[in-house]
């Protein structure tokens, strides 16, 4: 938690500091922690600037999400926030496989955190119960750790539509796409990638939009505000690679449709730079579309015809 809040001031947010460590073992079984606040991605501060929203969507990077974009592997890690997490960061956690959750009980007292209070309690919580993330608020002074949710010894969450998983041997050049075998065959938007681990094994991944892990269709919550409990196909894609140690090659990530302006700016942040994506005009809002014209203006993304 002290390296989080060593680095919380180096945020170059102007009002929103934030700062996350995550820390676990890598597949070789050696410690790592590494520490991260929220931040814009170069190209997004040089190209469009700080003030911009891409679509709906802020220009940043949570430094939760940065943790596990960082991490050699997030699976079972533990992340340590000044902050209480967002949903859709928290979504991002589940999807990561992240276990263990610890928040600076100072962050519960900011401002912008007592505003967004509901989104807290009444999705991010509601999220990690669902995944199995047990969360603890951390007093640093008084050395003390108090259980905001344990999660029962054994519990497993439910995965509706599992990620889609295969050893690629094909070959990577442009048709990789008709060479997919794709499980997602019923007319559901759905975004694929290779991927490759630190051996240069490749796989092919894929996704199709999804709740929250440990929900189903059936179950979801309803929303409040403006956040949803579904995690869009790239955000899988992306925070599977994640949990697993995998890189997404830049070159080889594919799209049904025009993903969301969140899910754009998380594929900056996670150094994709082309997209091939099947259907251009459809999108699940205008944003999505919006934030694809000012990445592509920009230079900062390609669409791959
Ligand atoms: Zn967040």
């Amino acid at each position: 938690m002290q390296q989080a809040v060593d680095i919380v001031d180096d945020s170059p947010h102007p009002t929103n500091k934030i700062a996350a460590t995550i820390a676990g073992k890598d597949k070789d079984g050696k410690d790592f922690s590494l520490s991260r606040t929220n931040f814009w991605p170069d190209d997004i501060r040089e190209k469009i600037g700080t003030n911009t929203k891409i679509g709906n969507s802020s220009g940043t990077i949570h430094a939760e999400t940065a943790c596990i974009l960082g991490a050699p592997v997030s699976e079972n890690a533990a992340l340590f926030v000044t902050d209480p997490p967002c949903p859709n960061c928290m979504k991002n956690i589940a999807e990561a496989q992240i276990k263990t959750l610890y928040i600076d009980h100072k962050g519960f007292d900011k401002d912008w955190v007592k505003r967004n209070e509901d989104d807290f309690e009444h999705m991010s919580m509601r999220i990690a119960e669902h995944a199995g993330i047990s969360v603890y608020e951390i007093w640093r002074k008084e050395e003390k750790l108090v259980p905001i949710l344990e999660v029962p010894e054994g519990y497993a969450p439910v995965i509706e539509k599992p990620l889609q998983m295969e050893s690629h041997k094909g070959n990577t050049d442009k048709n990789w796409i008709a060479s997919l075998s794709l499980a997602m065959t019923n007319n559901e938007p759905f975004a694929a990638a290779i991927a490759h681990d630190k051996l240069g094994n490749r796989y092919t991944l894929s996704a199709a939009a999804h709740p929250a892990i440990g929900y189903t269709s059936q179950s979801m919550d309803t929303p409040e505000g403006k956040y949803s409990f579904i995690l869009q196909p790239i955000n899988r894609l992306i925070m599977s690679a994640a949990r697993y140690g995998f890189k997404i090659d830049a070159e080889y990530l594919y799209s049904s449709r025009v993903p969301t302006a969140r899910e754009l700016v998380n594929m900056v942040g996670a150094s994709v730079t082309k997209i091939h994506i099947d259907d251009k005009e459809d999108s699940r809002d205008e944003n999505g579309l919006k934030a694809l014209k000012q990445l592509t203006d920009a230079k900062i993304l390609n669409v791959e015809q």
